[in-house]
Protein backbone atom coordinates (compact mmCIF):
# COMPACT_ATOMS: atom_id res chain seq x y z
CA UNK A 1 0.00 0.00 0.00
CA UNK A 2 1.57 3.60 -0.42
CA UNK A 3 2.43 4.80 2.56
CA UNK A 4 -0.15 8.49 3.05
CA UNK A 5 1.27 11.67 4.11
CA UNK A 6 0.24 12.91 7.24
CA UNK A 7 1.91 15.68 8.89
CA UNK A 8 5.86 16.63 8.03
CA UNK A 9 7.02 14.03 10.81
CA UNK A 10 4.99 11.29 9.82
CA UNK A 11 6.13 11.93 6.01
CA UNK A 12 9.73 11.96 7.03
CA UNK A 13 8.80 8.81 8.82
CA UNK A 14 7.62 7.34 6.14
CA UNK A 15 10.67 7.33 4.06
CA UNK A 16 12.11 4.96 5.72
CA UNK A 17 9.55 2.85 5.57
CA UNK A 18 8.95 0.50 2.36
CA UNK A 19 4.79 -0.22 1.40
CA UNK A 20 2.74 -3.13 2.00
CA UNK A 21 0.26 -4.90 0.10
CA UNK A 22 -2.25 -7.81 0.82
CA UNK A 23 -0.76 -11.52 0.54
CA UNK A 24 -3.47 -12.47 -2.22
CA UNK A 25 -4.71 -11.75 -5.71
CA UNK A 26 -7.99 -11.48 -6.84
CA UNK A 27 -9.20 -15.06 -8.81
CA UNK A 28 -13.07 -14.50 -8.86
CA UNK A 29 -15.13 -11.10 -8.77
CA UNK A 30 -18.24 -9.94 -7.54
CA UNK A 31 -19.50 -7.20 -10.32
CA UNK A 32 -21.14 -4.57 -7.93
CA UNK A 33 -24.33 -2.35 -9.65
CA UNK A 34 -23.05 1.72 -10.27
CA UNK A 35 -25.89 3.89 -9.35
CA UNK A 36 -26.16 7.62 -9.82
CA UNK A 37 -26.75 10.08 -7.15
CA UNK A 38 -30.28 10.17 -8.21
CA UNK A 39 -30.61 6.41 -8.08
CA UNK A 40 -29.33 6.36 -4.31
CA UNK A 41 -31.25 9.37 -3.00
CA UNK A 42 -34.34 7.67 -4.07
CA UNK A 43 -32.69 4.22 -2.44
CA UNK A 44 -32.26 5.80 1.47
CA UNK A 45 -35.83 8.15 0.85
CA UNK A 46 -37.17 4.28 0.60
CA UNK A 47 -35.31 2.87 3.35
CA UNK A 48 -36.38 5.41 5.72
CA UNK A 49 -32.93 7.12 6.20
CA UNK A 50 -31.70 3.99 7.87
CA UNK A 51 -29.18 2.03 5.97
CA UNK A 52 -29.89 -1.12 7.69
CA UNK A 53 -33.30 -0.91 5.50
CA UNK A 54 -31.16 -0.74 2.14
CA UNK A 55 -31.11 -3.43 -0.43
CA UNK A 56 -27.65 -4.68 -0.33
CA UNK A 57 -27.89 -4.89 -4.12
CA UNK A 58 -28.08 -0.61 -4.03
CA UNK A 59 -25.02 -0.67 -1.89
CA UNK A 60 -21.69 0.30 -3.37
CA UNK A 61 -19.03 -0.46 -0.60
CA UNK A 62 -20.70 -2.45 2.20
CA UNK A 63 -19.25 -1.18 5.37
CA UNK A 64 -22.03 -1.94 7.35
CA UNK A 65 -20.27 -5.10 9.36
CA UNK A 66 -17.56 -7.42 9.12
CA UNK A 67 -19.17 -10.55 10.48
CA UNK A 68 -19.63 -13.39 8.24
CA UNK A 69 -19.06 -10.69 5.25
CA UNK A 70 -14.94 -12.51 4.72
CA UNK A 71 -13.95 -13.19 1.23
CA UNK A 72 -12.90 -17.44 1.53
CA UNK A 73 -9.47 -18.15 0.04
CA UNK A 74 -9.04 -20.66 -2.93
CA UNK A 75 -8.49 -23.52 -0.22
CA UNK A 76 -11.90 -22.82 1.61
CA UNK A 77 -13.25 -22.89 -1.15
CA UNK A 78 -12.12 -26.07 -2.91
CA UNK A 79 -12.81 -27.99 1.06
CA UNK A 80 -16.67 -26.87 0.76
CA UNK A 81 -16.45 -29.71 -1.87
CA UNK A 82 -14.81 -31.78 0.90
CA UNK A 83 -17.83 -31.65 3.11
CA UNK A 84 -18.48 -34.97 5.54
CA UNK A 85 -21.78 -34.44 5.80
CA UNK A 86 -22.40 -37.91 8.02
CA UNK A 87 -24.76 -36.63 11.14
CA UNK A 88 -22.15 -38.45 13.20
CA UNK A 89 -18.22 -38.51 13.82
CA UNK A 90 -17.51 -35.80 10.36
CA UNK A 91 -14.23 -35.90 9.72
CA UNK A 92 -14.22 -32.16 9.17
CA UNK A 93 -14.95 -32.09 12.74
CA UNK A 94 -11.93 -33.37 13.54
CA UNK A 95 -10.13 -30.83 11.56
CA UNK A 96 -11.71 -28.18 13.12
CA UNK A 97 -10.72 -29.44 16.95
CA UNK A 98 -6.87 -30.10 15.63
CA UNK A 99 -6.82 -26.45 14.24
CA UNK A 100 -8.52 -25.19 17.44
CA UNK A 101 -6.18 -27.16 19.97
CA UNK A 102 -3.19 -26.28 17.58
CA UNK A 103 -3.71 -22.38 17.27
CA UNK A 104 -5.81 -21.31 20.74
CA UNK A 105 -4.75 -24.34 22.84
CA UNK A 106 -7.44 -25.34 24.20
CA UNK A 107 -7.85 -29.04 24.63
CA UNK A 108 -11.94 -29.17 24.48
CA UNK A 109 -14.03 -28.11 21.57
CA UNK A 110 -17.56 -27.96 21.09
CA UNK A 111 -18.60 -26.51 17.38
CA UNK A 112 -21.73 -23.98 17.74
CA UNK A 113 -23.65 -22.66 14.68
CA UNK A 114 -22.06 -19.07 15.48
CA UNK A 115 -20.92 -16.97 18.53
CA UNK A 116 -23.43 -16.41 20.64
CA UNK A 117 -24.33 -20.10 20.56
CA UNK A 118 -21.26 -20.74 22.32
CA UNK A 119 -22.37 -17.82 24.38
CA UNK A 120 -25.60 -19.41 25.41
CA UNK A 121 -23.72 -22.73 26.25
CA UNK A 122 -21.51 -21.28 29.13
CA UNK A 123 -24.04 -18.72 30.56
CA UNK A 124 -26.09 -21.80 31.16
CA UNK A 125 -23.31 -24.10 32.36
CA UNK A 126 -21.72 -21.61 34.90
CA UNK A 127 -24.14 -18.87 36.04
CA UNK A 128 -26.60 -19.25 38.68
CA UNK A 129 -29.77 -16.70 39.59
CA UNK A 130 -28.20 -13.86 41.48
CA UNK A 131 -24.66 -14.50 40.20
CA UNK A 132 -22.30 -11.17 38.86
CA UNK A 133 -20.10 -11.44 35.52
CA UNK A 134 -17.39 -8.98 35.05
CA UNK A 135 -16.67 -8.08 31.59
CA UNK A 136 -14.10 -5.69 29.62
CA UNK A 137 -17.31 -3.58 28.22
CA UNK A 138 -20.54 -5.46 27.69
CA UNK A 139 -21.31 -6.61 23.90
CA UNK A 140 -24.48 -7.30 23.26
CA UNK A 141 -25.65 -10.84 22.47
CA UNK A 142 -22.75 -11.48 25.31
CA UNK A 143 -24.60 -9.90 28.11
CA UNK A 144 -28.32 -10.94 27.19
CA UNK A 145 -27.45 -14.61 27.38
CA UNK A 146 -25.48 -13.61 31.07
CA UNK A 147 -28.87 -12.29 32.09
CA UNK A 148 -31.22 -14.66 30.48
CA UNK A 149 -28.93 -17.06 32.91
CA UNK A 150 -30.15 -15.27 35.52
CA UNK A 151 -26.58 -12.95 35.91
CA UNK A 152 -25.54 -9.83 36.07
CA UNK A 153 -22.99 -8.17 33.88
CA UNK A 154 -20.54 -5.52 35.57
CA UNK A 155 -18.39 -3.53 33.46
CA UNK A 156 -14.90 -3.39 34.82
CA UNK A 157 -12.86 -2.22 31.84
CA UNK A 158 -10.50 1.14 32.21
CA UNK A 159 -12.16 4.61 32.06
CA UNK A 160 -10.06 5.64 29.19
CA UNK A 161 -12.27 3.07 27.36
CA UNK A 162 -15.31 5.31 27.48
CA UNK A 163 -12.78 8.33 26.20
CA UNK A 164 -12.88 8.51 22.32
CA UNK A 165 -9.79 10.78 22.68
CA UNK A 166 -7.76 8.82 24.95
CA UNK A 167 -4.59 7.63 22.97
CA UNK A 168 -4.26 4.64 25.37
CA UNK A 169 -2.25 1.85 24.18
CA UNK A 170 -4.40 -0.60 25.25
CA UNK A 171 -7.87 0.49 25.66
CA UNK A 172 -9.58 -2.84 26.22
CA UNK A 173 -7.81 -3.41 29.75
CA UNK A 174 -9.69 -4.18 32.72
CA UNK A 175 -9.65 -2.20 35.87
CA UNK A 176 -7.94 -4.25 37.91
CA UNK A 177 -9.30 -2.23 41.59
CA UNK A 178 -12.86 -2.54 39.89
CA UNK A 179 -12.67 -6.33 39.13
CA UNK A 180 -10.90 -6.22 42.74
CA UNK A 181 -14.25 -4.12 44.49
CA UNK A 182 -16.33 -6.45 43.06
CA UNK A 183 -14.66 -9.57 44.36
CA UNK A 184 -15.14 -7.81 47.62
CA UNK A 185 -18.18 -6.69 47.46
CA UNK A 186 -20.26 -9.77 46.54
CA UNK A 187 -17.90 -12.72 47.09
CA UNK A 188 -15.78 -15.03 44.75
CA UNK A 189 -18.62 -17.90 45.13
CA UNK A 190 -21.03 -15.58 43.21
CA UNK A 191 -18.77 -14.83 40.60
CA UNK A 192 -18.34 -17.61 38.23
CA UNK A 193 -16.10 -16.21 35.19
CA UNK A 194 -15.23 -12.89 33.85
CA UNK A 195 -15.62 -12.41 30.26
CA UNK A 196 -12.66 -11.44 28.77
CA UNK A 197 -13.59 -9.58 25.06
CA UNK A 198 -10.61 -9.38 22.51
CA UNK A 199 -10.24 -7.13 21.02
CA UNK A 200 -13.36 -4.95 22.66
CA UNK A 201 -15.98 -4.41 19.96
CA UNK A 202 -17.96 -2.06 21.76
CA UNK A 203 -15.03 0.29 22.58
CA UNK A 204 -14.12 0.66 18.97
CA UNK A 205 -11.82 -2.69 18.31
CA UNK A 206 -9.40 -2.08 21.28
CA UNK A 207 -6.93 -4.38 22.60
CA UNK A 208 -6.05 -5.92 26.20
CA UNK A 209 -2.90 -6.18 26.85
CA UNK A 210 -0.46 -9.75 27.60
CA UNK A 211 0.40 -7.88 30.89
CA UNK A 212 -3.02 -6.71 31.91
CA UNK A 213 -4.42 -10.37 30.91
CA UNK A 214 -2.07 -11.82 32.85
CA UNK A 215 -2.50 -10.27 36.04
CA UNK A 216 -6.34 -10.43 35.29
CA UNK A 217 -6.10 -14.12 35.27
CA UNK A 218 -3.98 -14.29 38.22
CA UNK A 219 -6.74 -12.63 40.76
CA UNK A 220 -9.27 -14.30 38.67
CA UNK A 221 -7.67 -17.48 39.87
CA UNK A 222 -6.51 -16.71 43.12
CA UNK A 223 -10.21 -16.21 43.80
CA UNK A 224 -11.29 -19.50 41.99
CA UNK A 225 -12.64 -17.56 39.39
CA UNK A 226 -12.81 -18.84 35.96
CA UNK A 227 -11.56 -16.47 32.94
CA UNK A 228 -13.75 -17.11 29.36
CA UNK A 229 -11.89 -15.49 26.74
CA UNK A 230 -14.66 -13.68 23.69
CA UNK A 231 -11.68 -15.25 20.84
CA UNK A 232 -14.10 -13.54 18.11
CA UNK A 233 -10.98 -10.73 17.52
CA UNK A 234 -8.27 -12.06 19.51
CA UNK A 235 -6.18 -12.77 16.52
CA UNK A 236 -6.59 -8.94 16.08
CA UNK A 237 -5.66 -8.67 19.89
CA UNK A 238 -2.47 -10.29 19.36
CA UNK A 239 -1.50 -8.36 16.22
CA UNK A 240 -1.78 -5.25 18.53
CA UNK A 241 0.13 -7.01 21.49
CA UNK A 242 3.19 -8.07 18.54
CA UNK A 243 3.39 -4.10 17.27
CA UNK A 244 2.70 -2.47 20.95
CA UNK A 245 3.71 -4.21 23.87
CA UNK A 246 7.46 -4.85 24.82
CA UNK A 247 9.27 -8.14 24.21
CA UNK A 248 6.71 -8.95 21.52
CA UNK A 249 7.45 -7.77 18.40
CA UNK A 250 9.98 -10.75 17.59
CA UNK A 251 6.92 -13.25 18.17
CA UNK A 252 4.57 -14.56 15.41
CA UNK A 253 0.69 -13.62 16.18
CA UNK A 254 0.79 -17.06 16.24
CA UNK A 255 2.93 -17.48 19.23
CA UNK A 256 1.25 -15.03 20.91
CA UNK A 257 -2.29 -15.94 20.40
CA UNK A 258 -0.88 -19.69 22.23
CA UNK A 259 0.05 -17.11 25.01
CA UNK A 260 -2.58 -15.23 25.18
CA UNK A 261 -5.10 -18.28 25.43
CA UNK A 262 -3.42 -20.03 27.81
CA UNK A 263 -4.12 -16.99 30.55
CA UNK A 264 -8.01 -18.33 30.26
CA UNK A 265 -9.67 -21.20 31.25
CA UNK A 266 -11.92 -21.50 27.67
CA UNK A 267 -13.20 -19.33 24.88
CA UNK A 268 -16.13 -18.65 22.93
CA UNK A 269 -15.61 -17.71 19.70
CA UNK A 270 -17.51 -16.20 16.47
CA UNK A 271 -15.46 -17.60 13.24
CA UNK A 272 -17.83 -15.35 11.46
CA UNK A 273 -14.95 -12.89 12.59
CA UNK A 274 -11.20 -13.84 12.95
CA UNK A 275 -11.61 -17.21 11.59
CA UNK A 276 -12.43 -15.56 8.07
CA UNK A 277 -15.91 -17.87 7.09
CA UNK A 278 -19.35 -16.31 6.96
CA UNK A 279 -20.68 -18.42 9.43
CA UNK A 280 -19.99 -20.79 12.36
CA UNK A 281 -18.10 -20.65 15.85
CA UNK A 282 -17.56 -22.66 18.66
CA UNK A 283 -17.04 -23.05 22.64
CA UNK A 284 -13.54 -24.36 24.09
CA UNK A 285 -12.51 -25.42 27.07
CA UNK A 286 -9.70 -27.05 29.31
CA UNK A 287 -12.22 -28.93 31.92
CA UNK A 288 -12.74 -32.32 30.88
CA UNK A 289 -16.40 -31.75 32.84
CA UNK A 290 -17.68 -28.54 32.26
CA UNK A 291 -16.47 -29.82 28.22
CA UNK A 292 -19.35 -33.02 29.58
CA UNK A 293 -21.46 -30.68 30.31
CA UNK A 294 -21.39 -28.56 27.49
CA UNK A 295 -21.47 -31.24 24.79
CA UNK A 296 -25.17 -31.93 26.85
CA UNK A 297 -26.78 -28.86 26.06
CA UNK A 298 -24.80 -28.37 22.44
CA UNK A 299 -27.44 -31.25 21.59
CA UNK A 300 -30.29 -29.60 23.09
CA UNK A 301 -29.63 -26.29 21.44
CA UNK A 302 -27.26 -26.52 18.06
CA UNK A 303 -26.84 -30.14 16.83
CA UNK A 304 -24.63 -33.09 17.44
CA UNK A 305 -21.44 -32.37 19.49
CA UNK A 306 -19.35 -32.93 16.01
CA UNK A 307 -21.62 -30.40 14.42
CA UNK A 308 -23.31 -28.14 16.61
CA UNK A 309 -25.73 -26.34 13.79
CA UNK A 310 -22.74 -26.12 10.93
CA UNK A 311 -22.72 -28.17 7.93
CA UNK A 312 -19.34 -30.02 7.75
CA UNK A 313 -18.13 -27.83 4.61
CA UNK A 314 -18.27 -25.38 6.75
CA UNK A 315 -16.71 -26.80 9.30
CA UNK A 316 -14.15 -27.16 7.45
CA UNK A 317 -13.69 -24.06 5.70
CA UNK A 318 -13.96 -22.82 9.22
CA UNK A 319 -10.52 -25.35 10.17
CA UNK A 320 -8.83 -23.65 7.03
CA UNK A 321 -9.83 -19.77 8.27
CA UNK A 322 -8.48 -20.48 11.24
CA UNK A 323 -4.40 -21.47 9.65
CA UNK A 324 -4.99 -18.37 7.34
CA UNK A 325 -5.45 -16.23 9.80
CA UNK A 326 -3.18 -16.60 12.19
CA UNK A 327 -0.37 -15.99 8.90
CA UNK A 328 1.12 -12.72 10.04
CA UNK A 329 1.12 -11.05 6.63
CA UNK A 330 -2.33 -11.76 6.70
CA UNK A 331 -2.92 -10.06 9.69
CA UNK A 332 -1.25 -7.24 9.01
CA UNK A 333 -2.73 -6.76 5.57
CA UNK A 334 -5.98 -6.98 7.60
CA UNK A 335 -5.46 -4.36 10.40
CA UNK A 336 -3.39 -2.34 7.69
CA UNK A 337 -5.93 -1.95 5.49
CA UNK A 338 -8.20 -0.34 8.25
CA UNK A 339 -4.97 1.54 9.70
CA UNK A 340 -4.79 3.34 6.17
CA UNK A 341 -8.42 4.62 6.10
CA UNK A 342 -8.08 5.85 9.89
CA UNK A 343 -4.85 7.54 9.06
CA UNK A 344 -6.10 9.35 5.88
CA UNK A 345 -8.93 11.12 7.35
CA UNK A 346 -7.06 11.61 10.04
CA UNK A 347 -4.30 13.72 8.09
CA UNK A 348 -7.47 15.69 6.57
CA UNK A 349 -8.36 16.40 10.05
CA UNK A 350 -11.51 14.46 10.10
CA UNK A 351 -12.58 13.50 13.64
CA UNK A 352 -12.42 9.75 14.23
CA UNK A 353 -12.08 7.72 17.48
CA UNK A 354 -8.00 7.16 18.27
CA UNK A 355 -6.72 5.23 17.96
CA UNK A 356 -7.84 3.38 15.05
CA UNK A 357 -9.06 -0.03 16.19
CA UNK A 358 -8.72 -3.40 14.72
CA UNK A 359 -12.13 -4.38 12.38
CA UNK A 360 -13.15 -0.50 11.55
CA UNK A 361 -13.24 3.39 11.76
CA UNK A 362 -15.79 5.12 13.73
CA UNK A 363 -16.63 9.01 12.57
CA UNK A 364 -17.61 11.38 15.38
CA UNK A 365 -20.81 12.51 14.21
CA UNK A 366 -21.12 15.02 16.79
CA UNK A 367 -17.88 17.07 15.62
CA UNK A 368 -19.42 16.62 12.07
CA UNK A 369 -22.59 18.36 13.02
CA UNK A 370 -22.69 20.98 16.18
CA UNK A 371 -25.79 22.53 14.92
CA UNK A 372 -27.62 18.84 15.54
CA UNK A 373 -29.26 18.30 18.78
CA UNK A 374 -28.70 14.55 19.74
CA UNK A 375 -32.66 14.02 19.35
CA UNK A 376 -32.28 15.14 15.68
CA UNK A 377 -29.69 11.95 15.19
CA UNK A 378 -26.80 13.23 13.86
CA UNK A 379 -25.11 9.98 13.09
CA UNK A 380 -27.95 8.39 11.80
CA UNK A 381 -28.08 11.70 9.41
CA UNK A 382 -24.52 10.83 9.02
CA UNK A 383 -24.24 7.46 7.87
CA UNK A 384 -27.40 8.55 4.75
CA UNK A 385 -25.29 11.36 3.66
CA UNK A 386 -22.53 9.02 3.60
CA UNK A 387 -25.15 6.65 1.58
CA UNK A 388 -26.22 9.43 -0.78
CA UNK A 389 -22.97 10.27 -1.53
CA UNK A 390 -21.37 7.52 -2.48
CA UNK A 391 -22.92 4.30 -2.13
CA UNK A 392 -21.17 3.56 1.08
CA UNK A 393 -23.03 2.07 4.11
CA UNK A 394 -22.44 2.49 7.60
CA UNK A 395 -24.00 1.95 10.54
CA UNK A 396 -25.15 4.54 13.56
CA UNK A 397 -23.90 3.96 16.85
CA UNK A 398 -25.40 6.85 18.93
CA UNK A 399 -29.18 7.41 20.24
CA UNK A 400 -30.70 5.61 17.96
CA UNK A 401 -29.10 2.38 18.67
CA UNK A 402 -28.91 3.46 22.66
CA UNK A 403 -32.63 2.69 22.72
CA UNK A 404 -34.75 3.47 25.37
CA UNK A 405 -34.61 2.63 28.92
CA UNK A 406 -36.99 -0.29 30.03
CA UNK A 407 -38.18 1.13 33.20
CA UNK A 408 -38.40 4.98 32.60
CA UNK A 409 -39.15 4.32 28.62
CA UNK A 410 -37.28 7.29 28.28
CA UNK A 411 -34.78 7.23 25.39
CA UNK A 412 -30.91 6.68 26.74
CA UNK A 413 -28.56 9.56 25.33
CA UNK A 414 -25.27 8.30 25.29
CA UNK A 415 -21.74 10.49 25.28
CA UNK A 416 -20.84 9.13 21.81
CA UNK A 417 -22.63 9.86 18.30
CA UNK A 418 -20.48 7.37 15.98
CA UNK A 419 -20.49 6.32 12.31
CA UNK A 420 -18.91 2.79 11.90
CA UNK A 421 -16.65 1.56 8.97
CA UNK A 422 -16.30 -2.03 9.62
CA UNK A 423 -13.88 -3.73 7.01
CA UNK A 424 -14.71 -6.61 5.57
CA UNK A 425 -11.68 -9.25 5.56
CA UNK A 426 -10.04 -9.55 2.28
CA UNK A 427 -12.76 -8.20 0.50
CA UNK A 428 -12.00 -4.25 -0.75
CA UNK A 429 -9.09 -2.64 -2.29
CA UNK A 430 -7.14 0.26 -1.41
CA UNK A 431 -9.01 1.73 -4.22
CA UNK A 432 -12.13 1.14 -2.49
CA UNK A 433 -10.70 2.85 0.95
CA UNK A 434 -10.11 5.93 -0.92
CA UNK A 435 -13.24 6.73 -2.77
CA UNK A 436 -14.69 6.26 0.94
CA UNK A 437 -12.22 8.21 2.48
CA UNK A 438 -12.61 10.91 -0.04
CA UNK A 439 -16.63 10.87 0.25
CA UNK A 440 -16.16 10.99 3.71
CA UNK A 441 -14.09 14.01 3.14
CA UNK A 442 -16.79 15.41 0.91
CA UNK A 443 -19.18 15.78 3.91
CA UNK A 444 -16.75 17.07 6.15
CA UNK A 445 -16.81 19.79 3.79
CA UNK A 446 -20.80 20.06 3.37
CA UNK A 447 -20.81 19.76 7.25
CA UNK A 448 -22.05 23.42 7.98
CA UNK A 449 -25.53 22.83 6.03
CA UNK A 450 -26.42 19.74 7.14
CA UNK A 451 -30.13 19.27 8.49
CA UNK A 452 -30.86 16.11 10.72
CA UNK A 453 -33.75 13.62 10.66
CA UNK A 454 -37.22 12.84 12.30
CA UNK A 455 -38.41 9.72 13.69
CA UNK A 456 -41.30 8.67 12.16
CA UNK A 457 -41.86 4.31 12.60
CA UNK A 458 -40.04 3.14 15.95
CA UNK A 459 -40.02 -0.44 16.85
CA UNK A 460 -39.88 -1.68 20.70
CA UNK A 461 -37.00 -4.05 20.37
CA UNK A 462 -33.28 -2.80 19.02
CA UNK A 463 -35.15 -0.24 17.08
CA UNK A 464 -32.43 0.65 15.00
CA UNK A 465 -32.72 -2.34 12.78
CA UNK A 466 -36.15 -1.17 11.72
CA UNK A 467 -36.61 2.33 12.29
CA UNK A 468 -37.53 5.13 9.91
CA UNK A 469 -36.73 8.55 8.96
CA UNK A 470 -37.90 11.43 7.50
CA UNK A 471 -35.53 14.72 6.49
CA UNK A 472 -36.24 17.58 8.62
C1 LIG B 1 -20.17 -10.97 16.69
C2 LIG B 1 -19.75 -11.06 18.09
C3 LIG B 1 -20.31 -12.01 18.97
C4 LIG B 1 -21.46 -12.90 18.58
O1 LIG B 1 -21.15 -13.74 17.54
P1 LIG B 1 -22.22 -14.17 16.43
O2 LIG B 1 -21.43 -15.08 15.54
O3 LIG B 1 -22.70 -12.93 15.75
O4 LIG B 1 -23.33 -14.89 17.13
C5 LIG B 1 -19.78 -12.08 20.25
N1 LIG B 1 -18.82 -11.24 20.67
C6 LIG B 1 -18.28 -10.31 19.86
C7 LIG B 1 -17.20 -9.42 20.37
C8 LIG B 1 -18.73 -10.17 18.55
O5 LIG B 1 -18.20 -9.23 17.76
Amino acid sequence: MQSIEMNPEAAVANLTRRSWAEPWKVKVVEPLKMTSLSDRKKAIAEAGYNTFLLRSEDVYIDLLTDSGTNAMSDSQWASMMMGDEAYAGSVNFYHLEEAVQKYYGYRYVVPTHQGRGAENLISRILIKPGDFVPGNMYFTTTRLHQELAGGTFVDVIIPEAHDPASEHPFKGNVDLAAFERLIEKVGARKIPYITIGATVNMAGGQPISMANLREVSALAHKHGIRVILDATRAVENTYFIQQREAGYAQKPVATILKEFCSLSDGCTMSGKKDALVNIGGWLALNDADLCDEARNLVVVYEGLHTYGGMAGRDMEAMARGIVESVQDAHIRARIGQVEYLGQKLISWGIPIVRPVGGHAVYLDARAFYPQLTQDEFPAQTLAAELYENSGVRAMERGIVSAGRDPESGKNRYPKLELVRLTIPRRVYTQAHMDVTAESVLDLWQQRKTVKGLKMVYEPKYLRFFRARFERL
